[in-house]
């Protein structure tokens, strides 16, 4: 087989109102940062395309891989509650789609390879702090179990670019099942008032959510497209935030355009993991109403699901009355959707077998207590944990946590609860909490590290990230919360 046959380009065969043929600008000085050995080959990534001079070339956009057709997509999106009714791959080129061996097709993207039609007077570039950072960010998040695009290399260019100073540039290669967002589907239904929004919808529904399709078929021959979509994203994206509020992930900027149908995490811009616990936290430095803070997620991406249903209505159904109450029905899951997952993912934290109606009281207090006491949460789930095995003496988690007096009081009453509970809820414990998340003041040194030619820590932390839930020997340093100094309370989105 010729390495052309490999890219394959279903999307971009939509036309150039989907994708927009566009190619990398040449940069004078490529040095790798990373390339991802697992990602490559769970890939199936040919050998030759692998840590070389002529593929590093080919990643920062100066030369083409046999078979790619670069181009740039059509998207727009309601940012921060507004509608824009253009955004659009400003600084990403989507390369091709990859079949993974096992038949999974993957977009293949460089980010911040130079302009594109899309980039609105934007230079179409990412300094190296944003590339850094998604880089082991998401790989961090899919060891953690979290459906997220991947990052499968990042390069500096060797050019600077111009933000509140000079910074490097450098390019990330983002791997994802596909780019197609709730701004997509936008675009085609609000800025283009329907014109193109069928084949979109097929395309994505028959993309990822076939089997669905298939099934709702056998059930009703009737069913469209646009239904099982919603379904779907609203099951997949209800998942993905109850995920992320187990383990403490604020995302930072939940617009309409970071919000992917596939139902991966997309854009590791101002996001974080939380160190002490604030259902209010906010670390991003342009949400300054707290829009996207911790707590607010669930909410918000209800509120993004009734926007996607919103643009859907004229595919439910010809008649409007009928299709309002389709879509009502299929967002007003959600709330159940969520609550479901999420109380799931929580009695499996606290080691409870089920959850039962008086527990919510019990984990309202706990939430409450690490709040008022300022305790990390990462460490207080895993102080539960190691309690619950009878193994805190094994590890050094001791001299990293010190639960509060109010905390041991809240202990004796979950202890009781948990006399009823079996062996295997304490082993499945340890499985969802973990040991280390990637914590911000960590990728703030990593950073400032690259930004000086140094990827060395950026290569330890991708490495201990990739192992989450066992104690490793590091672990003095890697466990630890960020000392009053090293607290990061601000995280930037770098475009
Ligand atoms: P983001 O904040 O990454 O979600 O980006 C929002 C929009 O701004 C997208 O359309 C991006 O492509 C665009 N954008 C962000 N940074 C740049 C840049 N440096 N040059 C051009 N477009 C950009
Ligand atoms: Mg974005």
């Amino acid at each position: 087989m010729s390495t052309s046959a490999l890219f394959e380009h279903s999307y971009h065969s939509l036309g150039s109102d989907y994708v927009t043929p566009t190619v990398a600008t040449p940069v004078s000085a490529p040095k790798w940062l990373a390339w991802n050995t697992q990602l490559a080959e769970q890939l199936g990534w040919p050998e030759h395309w692998g840590h070389n001079d002529s593929t590093l070339n080919t990643l920062a956009g100066n030369t083409q891989f046999e078979g790619s057709k670069p181009g740039a997509a059509a998207y727009a999106g309601h940012q921060f509650g507004n509608y824009n009714p253009q955004l659009g791959d400003g600084r990403a080129i989507l390369l091709g789609e990859w079949r993974r061996p096992d038949g999974q097709l993957l977009d293949i993207q460089l980010k911040g390879a130079g302009p594109t039609p899309y980039s609105r007077g934007g230079d179409g570039r990412s300094p190296i702090g944003p590339v850094v950072r998604e880089y082991l960010m998401s790989e961090a998040m899919y060891a953690l179990g979290i459906p997220t695009t991947r990052a499968l290399a990042a390069v500096a260019t060797g050019d600077p670019v111009y933000r509140q100073q000079l910074e490097p540039g450098a390019i990330l290669t983002r791997v994802a099942k596909s780019h197609i967002r709730i701004g997509t589907v936008q675009f085609f239904a609000m800025t283009r008032q329907g014109a193109g929004l069928n084949e979109l919808v097929t395309y994505v529904t028959e993309r990822h959510y076939l089997g669905a399709l298939e099934k709702a078929r056998q059930l009703d021959p009737e069913a469209t497209h646009a239904q099982v979509l919603l379904n779907e994203v609203t099951r997949a994206l209800a998942s993905l935030v109850a995920h992320w509020q187990a383990l403490g992930f604020i995302h930072g900027v939940l617009n309409t355009d970071n919000m992917l149908l596939c139902g991966e995490t997309v854009d590791y811009g101002p996001c974080a993991f939380m160190d002490t616990f604030a259902a209010g936290q906010v670390f991003s430095s342009i949400d300054t109403g707290g829009r996207y803070a911790f707590g607010n997620q669930p909410g918000i991406v209800h509120w993004n699901l009734s926007v996607l249903a919103q643009c859907l209505l004229p595919l439910l159904n010809e008649d409007q009355d009928k299709a309002l109450a389709l879509a009502q029905e299929s967002v007003d899951q959600f709330p159940s959707l969520f609550t479901e997952i999420y109380s799931a993912r929580l009695a499996a934290k606290f080691g409870l077998d089920a959850m039962r109606e008086t527990d919510h009281a019990l984990i309202e207090s706990f939430f409450n207590q690490l709040e008022k006491d300022k305790l990390d949460f990462t460490l207080a789930f895993r102080w539960l944990t190691e309690v619950a095995n009878a193994s805190l003496e094994g590890t050094i988690l001791e001299e990293l946590f010190i639960p509060s007096d109010g905390l041991l009081n809240w202990q004796e009453q979950w202890s009781q609860r948990r006399d009823q509970a079996t062996p295997a809820s304490s082993t499945r414990m340890k499985k969802a909490n973990p040991v280390v998340v990637p914590r911000n003041h960590w990728v703030a040194q990593a950073i400032s590290s690259a930004e000086e030619g140094d990827t060395e820590l950026m290569e330890t932390l991708h490495s201990r990230w990739q192992d989450p839930f066992t104690w490793q020997a590091a672990d003095a340093k890697f466990a630890a919360a960020p000392s009053n100094e090293q607290i990061v309370h601000r995280t930037f989105c770098g475009t």
